[in-house]
């Protein structure tokens, strides 16, 4: 059976160009930066040339870019370098219920260890950040607004430029987790209005375990790693020579086909999703739906498990999941989910196809062949039978 990969929100696969470029730089390239000879210089240079193409994609300067192992690790720089940094002139963070775990457990210890203040605003039912919202939590002592671009379990894009204003106008930094939409929306620093943002490579078909953060030239942050003084004393450490450049050479492609690949996943998606709402009852569309990322389909079925849907669909060799990686270890039901004002018996049932590159019609077709009759073998095993009245009405209090 062909392998139908549909979790490219988790994680994507290397492609080809990216894999070619970093093959150099393990055995050809592959001195240390920081030594002062010719190997070293060789590979120094390399560096810097993916930092300049880095920033020059994403509006920037390439002093403005720290290489980082990935979007964790950016963004725990990124919260905690601010909040050590400006510990006398503020320590309250504003972020939303629906970010990411590598955001909201950094606010929970900037709270436990930092004697940081953090609101989480609520969201909409869509799942987006009201920008109102944002300037209402605004208090004197606020440091930092941290709103993600894009969901990575339900793909609702919020409204960066709106809140960037806002920030911008109360002087206050705003940072964004911009991991799942570097592959199809615009990056432009400027226009976004961001002063910090994070990106990975293994959203955008890069190497795992590589990212940046940029922050604004004037920013100060308190680094996380000491040693050597690698990244202008913010990360420490031999870089990942490999790493880099293979991240580099990623965004760099994605950035150019992303309009490409919107429209073409927007069609792919759109008709899963309508596939899915036609054929299986009781079902609902998650997160936005126009202002979404064009290859995340999260919908609720109701009377079923996620995690049972995603075995059954895992024999046909079909791999989705049910909300972020990081959770699907877990039976609790997706905290992005529940902020959208879902019931807890619905959200369980909740599943999420995410579409890449290499998705095709017929791979959208074979599942919806193959889900309503898994979904109808799953529930007449269910012990429930949730009312639809009662999701609806649930939702709309939103
Ligand atoms: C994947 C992801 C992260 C974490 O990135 P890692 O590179 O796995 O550390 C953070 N935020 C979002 C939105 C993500 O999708």
């Amino acid at each position: 059976m062909k392998e139908i990969y549909l979790d490219n929100a988790a994680t994507t696969k290397l492609r080809e160009e990216v894999k070619q470029e970093m093959l150099n730089y393990f055995d050809v390239v592959y001195g240390n930066p920081g030594s002062f000879h010719g190997k070293g210089l060789e590979a120094k240079n390399a560096v810097e040339d993916a930092r300049e193409r880095v920033a020059k994609l994403i509006n920037a300067k390439s002093r403005e870019i720290t290489f980082t192992a990935g979007g964790t690790e950016s963004i725990n720089l990124a919260l905690k370098g601010l909040a050590k940094a400006m510990k006398d002139k503020g320590n309250h963070i504003i972020t939303s219920r629906a970010e990411h775990h590598a955001v909201l457990n950094t606010c929970e210890y900037l709270e436990k260890y930092e004697c940081c203040e953090v609101t989480y605003l609520e969201v909409d039912k869509y799942g987006m950040v009201n920008p109102s919202d944002v300037e209402s939590a605004i208090k004197p002592n606020t440091i930092l607004i941290t709103i993600m671009y894009a969901n990575n379990e339900i793909g609702t894009i919020n409204p960066m430029a709106e809140i960037g204003t806002i920030a911008r106008k109360h002087n206050i930094y705003f940072h964004t987790d911009a991991c799942q939409a570097a592959g199809y929306c615009d990056l432009d620093t400027e226009k976004l209005n961001v002063d910090m943002m994070t990106l990975n490579g293994s959203k955008v078909y890069g190497p795992k375990g590589t990212g940046i953060l940029y922050a604004k030239t004037g920013i100060q942050l308190v680094p996380l790693v000491h040693g050597g003084g690698q990244e202008r004393n913010l990360r420490s450490g031999t870089e990942n020579v490999p790493g880099i450049m293979g991240f580099a050479k990623a965004l760099e492609l994605a950035q150019t086909e992303r309009e490409y690949e919107f429209n073409k996943l927007t069609k792919l998606r759109d008709k899963l999703v309508n596939g899915i709402l036609e054929s299986v009852s009781k079902t609902f569309l998650n997160g936005h739906p126009t202002q979404r990322l064009p290859n995340n389909a999260n919908v609720s079925i109701l009377d079923i498990e996620g995690e049972a849907l995603t075995l059954y669909l895992n024999e046909y060799d079909i791999y989705t999941s049910t909300g972020s990686a990081c959770t699907s270890q877990t039976l609790d039901p997706s905290h992005v989910v529940l902020a959208t004002g879902l019931p807890y018996e619905a959200a369980h049932g909740s599943i999420r196809f995410t579409l890449g590159k290499e998705t095709t019609e017929d791979d959208i077709e074979k599942v919806l062949e193959v889900l309503p009759g898994i979904v109808k073998t799953l529930r007449q095993i269910s012990p429930v039978n949730v009312a639809v009245e009662h999701i609806v009405e649930a939702r709309s209090k939103k």
